[in-house]
């Protein structure tokens, strides 16, 4: 039987509805709920409760049976730019042999392997290979990696010098389609899992891609987690994923946007773009957080990174507490060395020997590095990231020990060293 129900919005035909037939449907609609909800049980604790820190996604592999050794061939299926001033371009790779992606935990970074033009010979269309690494700056997906690299320019008043090789050659050249070859995601740097202690995020201009990681991983695997992001640029122009941070923190009440322009532009509105001028500092902080445990994670320019972790550190934060990243060289020091360590270097120069190239030479303690070292006295030295990252200038070390600032970011093979970071403790004989 059907009966014609005419409301005030117009006419519809409806079937008529016994209470028997009522009941049936609402318990149906009931198990269909308890079904939904016990499936979403399940996903979120195969993903929360996997063995490494950070979860796999529905069909990914774990790290373990998937991760590649040596270089991997990826084809870039996209690039779009990240903010107004186009500085930042994203790439998304696939790789070629379709095989599953490792997971990877948020906030870790590929290696690449680059054939660019040589500015040194550009005129004679020489080519070299470079290393370098470059963030992931998306949660993990099973299908395809993202990076976002910022272009780098001749530094200010030196415009004789080549702009940056790796960067440049990814926003001139690298298009659509090209297959570039990659290292597996490694890296000490990314978020600890433990959801109960509330993360502070805190990037300056392109250190943010670490940070877009750890926070998409945070609000699709930890809904409930507190997240702070602070992030320092200069202004509108540069200000990368704009729309997508807002997004986010429109839609994810645990999650706190911060962002601070130390040099609004005359379009940049307090309140709609930024929400504080200045740089992000301890007193910020001290501001905007509420009390209580964080874990502090900092990414950015050399002068951020030697300022305010320390700064941290200065304000009560316990040293496990501060994670930190630097793209590049920076000596960032948390605790001071010990007065007897650093005294002895200074007071006694010591010998290093440079097995290949034949050269014995005086460290006294006015380089940061030995890689600095090794160039300034005109040793050739393979190198990439010049931060412990990507173990280019691996060397095997035949006697006395090297020590580093921080554990470097590399897995470094036994009885070998990393001249990027590394400084003598001893007097030294290297391979290379
Ligand atoms: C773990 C890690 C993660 C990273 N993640 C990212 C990321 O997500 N996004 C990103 O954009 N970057 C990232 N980086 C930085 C990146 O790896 C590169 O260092 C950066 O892209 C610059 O490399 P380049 O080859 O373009 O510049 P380079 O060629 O290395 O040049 C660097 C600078 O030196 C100048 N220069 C050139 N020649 C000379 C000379 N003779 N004397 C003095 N100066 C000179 C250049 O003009 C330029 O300013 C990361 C680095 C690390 C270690």
């Amino acid at each position: 039987m059907r009966r014609r129900v005419r409301s005030e919005g117009g006419g519809h035909d409806e079937p008529s509805m016994t209470a028997p037939l009522l009941l049936v449907y609402i318990n149906a609609a009931l198990l269909l709920q308890l079904a939904i909800g016990v499936g979403i049980w399940l996903w979120r604790r195969r993903s929360v409760g996997t063995v490494t820190p950070v979860a796999a996604p529905p069909g990914v592999v774990p790290v373990s049976s998937a991760a590649w050794p040596g270089w991997r061939g990826f084809r870039v299926v996209r690039r779009e730019f990240e903010d107004r001033a186009q500085t930042q371009c994203s790439f998304h790779l696939e790789p070629v042999d379709g095989a599953p992606l490792p997971p990877f935990k948020a906030g870790q970074f590929l290696t690449f392997s680059l054939r660019v033009a040589d500015a040194d010979a550009a005129a004679a269309g020489a080519q070299r290979t470079i290393t370098r690494c470059y963030s992931l700056s998306d949660r993990p997906q099973p299908g395809s990696y993202r990076v976002t690299i910022k272009r780098v320019t001749p530094p200010s008043g030196r415009a004789d010098l080549p702009p940056g090789a790796s960067s440049g050659h990814f926003h001139d050249r690298v298009r659509e389609g090209d297959v570039l070859q990659v290292k597996a995601p490694s890296g000490h740097f990314f978020i600890d899992p433990d959801l109960a202690v509330p993360a502070v995020l805190i990037a300056g201009g392109i250190g943010i891609t670490p940070m877009m990681s750890m926070l998409r991983w945070c609000l699709a695997e930890q809904p409930g987690r507190i997240v702070h992001l602070y992030y320092g640029l200069r202004n509108g122009d540069e200000h990368a994923f704009k729309q997508v941070l807002e997004e986010l923190a429109a839609a994810h009440p645990a999650f706190h946007l911060n962002v601070v322009y130390s040099r609004p532009g005359a379009n940049d509105v307090l309140g709609r773009d930024y929400h504080a001028g200045g740089h992000v500092d301890v007193e910020l902080l001290r501001r905007t957080l509420p009390h209580g445990r964080h874990q502090f994670y900092v990414c950015g320019p050399v002068a951020m990174m030697e300022s305010l972790v320390p700064a941290l550190a200065a304000w009560g934060v316990p040293r496990p507490d501060i994670h930190f990243e630097a793209f590049g060289p920076a000596s960032v020091r948390i605790e001071p060395a010990g007065p007897g360590e650093d005294a002895a270097a200074l007071a006694a120069p010591v010998e290093v020997h440079f097995h290949r190239s034949g050269r014995t030479l005086a460290w006294d303690g006015q380089d940061a590095s030995l890689l600095d070292f090794a160039e300034r006295h005109g040793v050739e030295v393979d190198s990439g990231c010049r931060s412990g990252s990507c173990g280019t200038c691996e060397t095997r070390l035949v006697s006395g020990s090297v020590r580093y600032a921080h554990a470097p970011d590399h897995d470094v093979t036994s009885g070998h060293c990393l001249l990027c970071v590394g400084t003598p403790a001893s007097a030294l004989v290297l391979e290379a």
